[in-house]
């Protein structure tokens, strides 16, 4: 048996009932398409946020792209955010038609180098894209304070950040709107594609509804282009509106096995193995756990070997991909994430992780870097 960074049978078999019951309710509501589910998730999540409003979309990408374009970025903007995330981030400025812009991260915790954010504004810039990486938050102080300066939206990509906190205010109630992606392996994950756009302006959030549906504000009238067909699924609304109850015990179970990783794996820093540190004010919900060693081909070698797959996240900054060469950055121009691209690697990690698959996760780890 294979072990993998990621694994939902486990909380499958746990929350079955509840999960097949979710369908269930949906299949015998008469309404398939932007009824209760969808509605009722909207409203809880965002509460959850102490926000006036949420549409839910169908995935995380397009939870971006529709982000975007209701803060008004289109074509001819830039929007400034980090090459080191998953590339739907950039994809998604992209599909907005607007022009991604990059900076470098910190070699800490490998998140947007706000330091360098001023410098990359230009007459042009028109968003910030944080992008709330491995689950901790982005410093949001200075770039509110940039936004403000220079008469910018902030646009949070939350997608890897659901109920992390920064100085106690949750991920997604720092800018003007909030992207959120439900794919499966996140930490409210569904069970298929979904995604969401917080706000708490009433307009923006009138903007999502009609992009999210052809540009429609009634049925079959397009008052505003472009428009899109991007509903969150009811199946899938009902099984998040029920999975949310859940979210802080999923951040709890999170957070325990990242404890115990830091236990018990503490000791191999004097054998170059770095493990994710927790920026000031941050409370981080791990979507991933990343680590970091200079010889991580060979130690990724060595586990499979163990039968434990090994992930990178991720093994291509997006400035050097070919589909992203028309991009400003040429390779080379951000070190720190390029350096780390080679150097990172995830350990299993999900909420319902097994006691005795993370422990043979930490005995293998280990026997692999002290043969090195
Ligand atoms: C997962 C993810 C997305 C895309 O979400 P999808 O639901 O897969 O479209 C966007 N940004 C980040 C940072 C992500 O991790």
């Amino acid at each position: 048996m294979t072990v993998h960074v990621w694994d939902y049978l486990p909380e499958y078999e746990a929350e079955r009932e509840d999960l097949l019951d979710a369908v269930d309710t949906v299949f015998r509501s008469g309404r398939l398409i932007l009824g209760d589910a969808v509605s009722g998730f909207e409203r809880k999540f965002a509460a959850y946020h102490g926000l006036a409003h949420c549409t839910g979309v169908d995935n995380g990408t397009n939870a971006v792209k529709l982000g975007l374009e209701a803060l008004g970025v289109g074509p001819g903007d830039e929007v400034i955010t980090v090459s080191n995330t998953a590339a739907p981030t950039v994809v998604a400025i992209d599909g907005a038609g607007a022009t991604p812009v990059f900076v470098d991260v910190r070699e800490d915790d490998f998140l947007m180098d706000t330091d360098q954010v001023a410098a990359a504004v230009t007459p042009r810039t028109r968003a910030l894209l944080p992008v709330h990486l491995y689950g901790q938050c982005v410093d949001m102080a200075p770039l509110r304070e940039l936004a403000r300066r220079h008469d910018l939206v902030i646009l949070e990509d939350c997608a890897q950040a659901h109920g992390a906190r920064h100085h106690g205010r949750l991920a997604g109630t720092m800018g003007d709107a909030a992207a959120f992606s439900f794919y499966p392996t996140k930490v409210l994950g569904a069970y298929g594609d979904a995604g969401a756009v917080l706000t708490d302006s009433a307009e923006t959030d009138a903007r999502l509804r009609r992009l999210r549906y052809y540009g429609m504000a009634e049925r079959y009238y397009v008052v505003q282009t472009p428009g899109h067909n991007s509903r969150l699924d009811e199946v899938q609304a009902e099984i998040l509106r029920r999975k949310l109850r859940r979210l802080d015990d999923y951040v709890r179970g999170r957070r325990a096995v990242a404890a115990r990783y830091a236990e018990e794996l503490g000791d191999l820093a004097e054998r170059g193995l770095v493990l994710p540190s927790t920026a000031e004010g941050n409370d981080h919900v791990h979507y991933v756990y990343v680590v970091r060693h200079p010889r991580r081909d060979e130690i990724i070698e060595g586990m499979r070997r163990y039968g434990i797959s090994l992930n990178i996240s991720y093994p291509w900054p997006v400035h050097t991909m070919s589909g992203f060469a028309h991009l400003s950055r040429a390779p080379g121009t951000l070190p720190v994430t390029e350096r780390l691209a080679k150097e990172i690697f995830s350990l299993p990690m999900y909420p319902s992780l097994p006691a005795s698959v993370q422990d043979k996760v930490v005995a293998a780890l280990r026997e692999v870097i002290l043969a090195l």
